[in-house]
């Protein structure tokens, strides 16, 4: 696990200690659960989406390692106030950047800092499970349980 250390950078270690958003959302109307049984790690994510599709309020809470925790908290802090679609768009990127592909950096905010995430494989499901959740809930499905993979 030494070759990790370097994925612990302090912005990691930060939002792992001090996680944004990290609450129950009472006034929530959609919400997902994420799993990932190669790690253990585990999410539920709630969204209050506003009628005119924006996110209004967004948390999380979850149990796991440093970066399924970390990474779900750069999600919220990036998506929060943005429409469904654009929070889409920053799902997007955020997945081309773990699979090498073109990515716009600009829009990830601290969740940028998990692109070294891409060259250990089992750990990218770790860094997307909040992700993938966070796409759950925004097709609407409510209280969907997600695999990542
Ligand atoms: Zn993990």
């Amino acid at each position: 696990m030494d070759d990790l250390q370097e994925l612990y950078q302090e912005v990691v270690l930060d939002h792992n200690r001090s996680p944004r958003n990290f609450r129950k959302l009472e006034e929530a109307n959609r919400s997902a659960e994420g799993f990932n049984p190669l790690c253990g790690d585990q999410i539920t994510l709630y969204l209050e989406v506003d009628d005119d599709d924006k996110i209004k309020g967004i948390g999380f809470q979850a149990m796991g390692c440093a970066i399924s925790k970390a990474s779900a908290s750069m999600m919220t802090d990036a998506v929060k106030g943005l429409s469904v679609k654009d929070a889409e768009n920053v799902f997007d990127n955020f997945r081309h950047m773990l699979t090498s592909e073109e990515y716009d950096a600009e829009i990830l905010g601290d969740a940028e800092i998990l692109s070294g995430v891409s060259r250990y494989p089992a750990r990218i499901k770790c860094a997307v499970l909040s992700w993938h959740t966070l796409k759950s809930a925004l097709d609407g499905n409510h209280d969907q349980r997600v695999t990542s993979e």
